[in-house]
């Protein structure tokens, strides 16, 4: 199970696209600049410009991949994006970069992806048994051949033929010269919302906020299972699958979504203060002077925390903007100094107090024990960490990235165990009856894999997948 989680098939990504726009390729740039939180290690855009497919990809953010000749370049008025980071050691490689093109017996084709593939290695054996030539390790390619491969008549047709045959997450956006294709997973487990900007305009976003950044109109989720194609004879949408069972990420809300999105209809900001709230009822800290979050991510569950409890609200930690998010730095070592430069402890706040800090979630636990012994050298006369959502025990298979199981801290340890580990003098994390209290305002389902270790969407041959994967990545590396 660890092995598997070693391939390059985890990849945390935001998608985008823009159809019948004349400024396509610019509202693909803002509209990635607004998902920049999903992916900060490449970016990508592919406009269509009549017949002719262009692209820029390249690493890094988005302020960096595009200069204003090659958006200039990016003509036409269709147009797709991609932003990504993912923890394998092939993921900087410039083959790995989406949107993916390629040109097909049926013409040129454009795909972006969020999610991730649980079948992808058997079918990428598969298809090269098949004679399929593959030009990068990512699990996308395998929906791009199964489409060029498909004998259906239509690009439609031939892009739910190949989905028929994948398992596992995917919020994707695929374009010919005609058309945008969005589709969801049957089990919605990534979002994906439908917007317009003027009459005839579409846009598709993962995430709400970017819709608001360019002024569109939001239209609606795109529902679990459908497949929404967006061309010359305007919206149409189909369920071409088996119904599933509901499972959105829950972790959309806890951490990964930005707090203005709303995911499914339900503002993530809100449901974030709503499980500070209930945290605060759940695990109270009795004569506490301050509650300060772990800037950005405890920022809004402090809040609530704070609103719920009485106890004064406090920008303790000041976060340096200038610097990476600190979990993208691969080495532990890295990742220790990674934490000084980016947060910062007030002692003039601090000095003296009896502080709760709030934070969204423990994975390595390296962050929290770095912040809770920075916060007690500033002065803290205790430090009362509360987590606002349950332990992550369980390693994520469906495009969140999470570190190997025996890498997770709460996989192993109890939670005095983690206490003693972080050195705080009292920790707590929400019950997960806690978090759907506050998150499930629809009654609606979620997958919680990561808290309860119940995946919604089952893993083909486990081991064998992990073996083949990391054959093809080492092969990669001796390239
Ligand atoms: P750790 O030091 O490994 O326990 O990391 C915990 C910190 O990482 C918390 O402050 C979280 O906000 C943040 N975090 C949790 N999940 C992720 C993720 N998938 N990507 C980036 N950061 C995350």
């Amino acid at each position: 199970m660890d092995l598997y989680h070693q391939d390059h098939f985890h990849d945390e990504c935001g998608v985008f696209g823009v159809y019948n726009h004349p400024e396509a390729a610019n509202l693909v740039y803002l509209g990635l600049y607004a998902l920049q939180h999903r992916g900060q290690e490449s970016a990508g855009i592919i406009s269509v410009d009549e017949r002719l497919f262009l692209a820029t990809r390249g690493p890094g953010l988005v302020a960096d991949v595009f200069r204003r000749n090659e958006l200039d370049g990016l003509k036409g008025k269709q147009a797709i994006g991609h932003v990504r980071y993912s923890t394998s050691g092939g993921s900087n490689n410039a083959r790995n970069r989406q949107p993916l093109m390629v040109d097909t017996a049926h013409g040129g084709m454009a795909m972006a992806h969020n999610g991730n593939l649980v079948n992808a290695v058997e079918m990428r054996r598969t298809l090269e048994r098949r004679g399929s030539i593959f030009q990068s390790t990512m699990d996308t390619e395998v929906i791009v051949h199964l489409t060029a491969l498909s004998r259906r008549k239509s690009f439609v047709e031939r892009l739910v033929d190949a989905l028929s045959q994948v398992e596992g997450s995917y919020a994707l956006l695929a374009m010919n010269e005609q058309c945008i294709i969005a589709a969801r997973d049957p089990y919605g487990i990534r979002p994906l919302v439908l917007g317009r900007i003027g009459e005839n305009s579409y846009v598709v976003s993962s995430e709400t906020c970017a819709l608001n950044l360019i002024e569109a109109e939001f239209i609606r989720d795109v529902e679990p299972g459908e497949v929404i194609l967006i061309g010359p004879q305007g919206v149409e949408s189909f369920f071409p699958f088996p119904r599933r069972k509901r499972c959105l990420c829950i972790f959309e809300y806890i951490y990964f979504a930005r707090p203005d999105s709303n995911i499914d209809g339900v503002n993530v900001y809100a449901t974030r203060k709503r499980i500070g709230m209930r945290l605060a009822q759940e695990h109270p800290v009795l004569e506490a002077d301050l509650v300060i979050p772990v800037p950005d991510s405890g920022v809004p569950a402090a809040l609530g925390f704070a609103h719920a409890s009485g106890i004064p609200f406090e920008l303790g930690i000041i976060r340096n903007h200038y610097v990476g998010r600190t979990f993208i730095e691969p080495q532990q070592s890295i990742r220790h100094f990674g934490v000084k430069i980016k947060l910062n402890p007030n002692p003039d706040i601090i000095q003296g107090k009896h502080v709760v800090l709030v934070d969204d979630s423990i994975v390595r636990g390296t962050t929290s024990r770095k912040i809770v012994k920075m916060v007690r050298a500033a002065g803290a006369k205790s430090v009362h960490l509360r987590i606002s959502s349950p332990p992550t025990t369980h390693p994520c298979y469906y495009g969140i990235d999470t570190p190997t199981q025996s890498e997770l801290l709460a996989s192993s340890h109890s939670v005095e165990e983690m206490r003693t580990y972080v050195t705080a003098d009292s920790l707590a994390f929400l019950s997960l009856e806690g978090m759907y209290a506050a998150v499930n305002g629809h009654g609606l389902g979620y997958c919680d894999a990561c808290f309860s270790g119940r995946y919604p969407v089952p893993f083909p041959h486990h081991e064998e997948n992990a073996q083949l994967t990391l054959l093809q990545e080492n092969q990669e590396f001796e390239r």
